[in-house]
């Protein structure tokens, strides 16, 4: 006898999340070496992790029989010093997932309506869905945010609105004063959750000033992650920052120990280690100047980026990404975000960058 009826029917509706292939899996499903194998599906760093967070975590080795800070004093003292904002402004979460999901269970109930933009972040629905509220999607505007509809689209029963900006993934990017009206226009007992999981690679002109935006709207959640530009995807680390009274609420909910002890290590070490930082930024736009180049040489067009990943256009994306996969090369389809014909390739190193456009290249030919 199926239980499956023992979950609600918003539960039961909900579609998984699609993650990249793991190297290991295409090793095992091709019998190739995964040594041989080149990953660029999950917009990860490819310079690895900053020395000096191993080192950080390296010597947080010893305490690991006991439970992390669940209050995370040392990270919180850290963040709170880079970006100017009280500790209890701060959610500490198992990656920025778990802030998105985080703002969902906190403030949602069933009924309640979230807007986002279609082709954005696929989270977005499924923290929606999992807490039985309605998502609006709202029509994108050349694949990035049309903040004019999603504003138009916000009705009585809406609670909260995500943005990713840079959104994942079309790589498209808000201009900063649309989203300061957006904010100025959005009713002020509407949660707008800004995710900036890329922010990190933007040049200094086209960042948003979230933080300022932070101090005039009470309104506003910003979610961070270390998983991009700070190399620690594996480890799972992203934060909040928003009010004190939202920030206490959402550390209501959220598991006491959520944020592991290496994670609050490495992570404190990260955000100190700006010459990291800056190399991943500068491999990240060498790289996408590699790609985008041999995109326009190729004839193939995409949608150009502001993140650490660019989405091009195919006839058949399942096709290409089939001959990708069986010459050892994992980019991410995008079917499931309802673009059959794309594809999104993650900006690696030099070398690993050539061997996408290589096999692009000859799928192209044959
Ligand atoms: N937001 C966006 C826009 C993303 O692309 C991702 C990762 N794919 C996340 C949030 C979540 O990343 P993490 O949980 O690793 O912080």
């Amino acid at each position: 006898m199926s239980l499956a009826h023992l979950a609600p029917d918003h539960i039961r509706a909900i579609a998984p999340y699609q993650a990249g292939k793991p190297i290991s899996e295409l090793a095992r499903e091709m019998g190739l070496a995964e040594a041989d194998i080149v990953k660029l599906a999950s917009n990860e760093n490819p310079l690895g992790l900053s020395p000096k967070a191993r080192a950080a975590m390296l010597a947080a080795m010893d305490e690991l029989a006991r439970y992390p800070d669940g209050n995370g004093f040392a990270l919180k003292a850290a963040i709170a010093g880079k970006f100017a904002v009280a500790p209890t402004q701060i959610v500490l979460g198992n990656g920025s997932n778990d802030i998105l999901e985080l703002a969902a269970r906190t403030f949602l109930s069933p009924g309640d309506t979230v807007v986002y933009a279609q082709y954005s972040f696929a989270v977005y629905p499924l923290a929606t869905q999992a807490v039985g509220a309605r998502g609006i999607e709202v029509k994108a505007q050349e694949y990035g945010h049309d903040l004019e509809a999603m504003l138009a689209a916000i009705e009585p029963s809406t609670k909260l609105v995500f943005i990713a900006n840079p959104n994942n993934p079309t790589g498209t990017l808000c201009r900063p004063g649309d989203l300061l009206e957006f904010m100025e226009r959005c009713p002020a007992n509407v949660l707008v959750v800004l995710d900036e999981a890329y922010t990190e690679y933007l040049p200094r002109e086209k960042q948003v000033d979230s933080l300022g935006l932070l101090r005039r709207f009470p309104n506003l959640i910003i979610s961070r992650t270390l998983s991009k530009a700070y190399g620690l995807a594996g480890l799972r680390i992203g934060f909040a920052l928003a009010s004190a009274e939202l920030s206490d609420l959402m550390n209501r909910v959220r598991q006491p120990f959520n944020v592991n002890s290496l994670a609050q290590a490495a992570a404190v070490a990260a955000l100190d280690d700006l010459d990291f930082l800056r190399e991943t930024v500068r491999i990240n736009s060498e790289g996408m100047a590699q790609i985008t180049a041999a995109l326009v040489r190729l004839g193939v067009p995409f949608i150009p980026s502001y993140g650490n990943f660019i989405t091009f256009h195919v006839g058949d994306g399942a096709t290409l990404n089939r001959f990708m996969l069986e010459r050892g090369v994992i980019i991410r389809p995008l079917a499931s975000y309802g673009m059959k014909d794309s594809l999104r390739v993650s900006i690696g190193l030099p070398e690993e960058n050539a061997r996408f456009i290589a096999v692009l290249e000859e799928a192209l030919e044959g």
